[in-house]
């Protein structure tokens, strides 16, 4: 046996000004062939689990590309064709028995809206019975094609996502047992039309947590496997929606049941799935008064979904409101840590700190802010993840300072980093749980690095800011979300469930 184990990950946000090309790849991961199966065997990352599987059962892996990039603008079309060429290439030649993905499912390129679903089309057109197995991210857009075109699909469970080999190992195992005859992966999808928030999917809350748990109840009464996937907000496409997949054993009505029942309770919590806005001011003055480390959300500039983590309302807001010994992760702003490392450790100057970037989706013009403080750390920005969450990846934030004024120490990286691990403050020289509060420009996902730090999930406040991650959707300009859809028009003039 010969078996094809590809990553190909990216959640576009359609709105960022952030340009994806190659070199957005090269700045997180792009690797290919032995190099690729080094760098990622021993992780807790799908791919490694198909490794694991594929070793186990005497197969050879081949291995064209693994492939992410940190979330940004529509994905170039060059780029997109070159990783479909890649990854398409072995099983054009006829050299593997079957196919184990990891993708996003939130991926748009310039010239194809549904990226992952037309992957696996063109795969399956090329070799028409191949098993082809997939996880997918939870905050997956789908238009179905993906579905129609593989055997057994999985989404995580857990956000932040903790259980991103996990969910490989399960899907895994259920492409291994169709290999050898031992399970009939059937699959029924579908959608409520719902354009959920992501900052309401954590899966520490509800309604997530409820609804991730039904899936795991389906599973336990007897679905291969069961998903519901929240969606991802930030991006113009039409097929928005949360989606539902379940994959019964040979039972088609009892895959379709599981899925009507799991997208009736979707459908009953859609109230819960939008973001109600909060007024800044009242939530830092209740943050005063909360256990330390208290920690601040700067949501709507979150790399990690697109943001340009550049964006400094409300870094400016919080030194205006004069909190002390904040811990603040990250800005990206390259020319300010060339000027840190320049001038080193302990030297005092002046910043016009931020606001390199204009967002012209959101009519935003980037606005830096002058700061006078003193350069705190400087490094090379190199470390390897020990939280739960990409653990054992290696980071790399290129030449990172923290800048010290007025109360604040702030992590200024050369490339964009969403805060989901707390390396990115212990290895710039902060320790984080002796800090008062900590401000981060992420939704959920820093909650597997930092909820260890503050387990109180009340003394954690969204602070809304500006930026192309905004959980307002009136600055977001939708011209091609399919209509009618929750929240943008009332419940009561959407016919569903059907
Ligand atoms: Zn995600």
């Amino acid at each position: 046996m010969r078996v094809l184990t590809a990553m190909m990950k990216h959640e576009t946000n359609s709105f960022s000004p952030v340009p994806t090309d190659m070199a957005r790849f090269e700045a997180w991961a792009l690797h290919r062939g032995a190099e690729a199966i080094a760098a990622y065997r021993g992780t807790n990352m799908p791919a490694a689990s198909y490794f694991d599987l594929a070793e186990a059962h005497g197969a050879e892996i081949v291995c064209p590309l693994l492939a992410e990039a940190m979330p940004s603008g529509l994905v170039h079309r060059d780029v997109y064709e070159q990783f479909c060429d890649w990854i398409l290439e072995p099983v054009r030649a006829g050299t593997v028995d079957a196919a184990f993905l990891d993708l996003h499912g939130a991926m748009t390129a310039e010239h194809v809206e549904d990226g992952e679903g037309e992957l696996v089309r063109r795969m399956r057109e090329i070799a028409p019975d191949l098993p082809i197995c997939v996880t997918l991210d939870m905050h997956t857009n789908t238009t179905g094609m993906l579905i129609d075109n593989a055997d057994a699909i999985i989404g995580y469970k857990t956000y932040p996502h903790v259980d991103m080999g996990d969910v490989a190992r399960q899907i895994g195992q259920v492409l291994w047992d169709r290999i050898e005859g031992r399970a009939d992966p059937v699959m029924a999808w579908g959608q409520a039309p719902i354009i959920a928030q992501t900052l309401r999917m954590g899966t520490a809350d509800e309604p997530m947590r409820a609804l991730q748990q039904a899936t795991r109840d389906e599973e336990a009464k007897g679905m291969l496997a069961a998903t519901v996937l929240g969606g991802f907000p930030q991006v113009d496409v039409p097929h928005h929606g949360v989606t539902v997949i379940t994959v019964a054993d040979g039972d088609r009505a009892a895959a379709e049941a599981a899925r009507d029942r799991l997208l009736a309770q979707v459908w009953e919590a859609r109230e819960e799935l939008i973001y109600r806005h909060r007024d800044p001011d009242a939530a830092l003055r209740q943050a005063k008064k909360a256990p330390a480390p208290a920690i601040l959300l700067d949501h709507a500039d979150n790399v990690g979904s697109g943001g340009t983590s550049d964006v400094m309302t409300v870094i400016e807001r919080v030194l205006e409101a004069g909190l002390e010994d904040v811990a603040m992760a990250t800005v990206c702003d390259p020319q300010a840590a060339r000027a840190m490392h320049e001038v080193g450790t302990g030297a005092e100057l002046t910043l016009d700190l931020g606001g390199c970037t204009d967002m012209p989706a959101i009519g935003l013009s980037g606005r830096p802010l002058r700061l006078t403080g003193r350069v705190a750390t400087v490094t090379d920005g190199r470390w390897t993840v020990r939280g739960p969450m990409y653990t054992g990846v290696a980071v790399d934030t290129g030449p990172t300072a923290v800048f010290e004024t007025g109360g604040m120490k702030i992590v200024v990286t050369s490339l964009h980093h969403e805060p989901w691990d707390a390396g990115i403050l212990s290895n710039n020289g902060i320790d984080p749980a002796r800090c008062r509060y900590i401000l981060l420009k992420s939704r959920i996902h820093y909650r597997a690095g930092f909820q260890p730090v503050q387990p109180d999930l009340s003394a954690h406040f969204t602070l809304d800011g500006e930026g192309v991650t905004t959980s307002d959707n009136a600055v977001l300009q939708y011209r091609k979300v399919r209509r009618p859809i929750y929240p943008l028009d009332p419940a009561q003039s959407i016919p569903f469930p059907s």
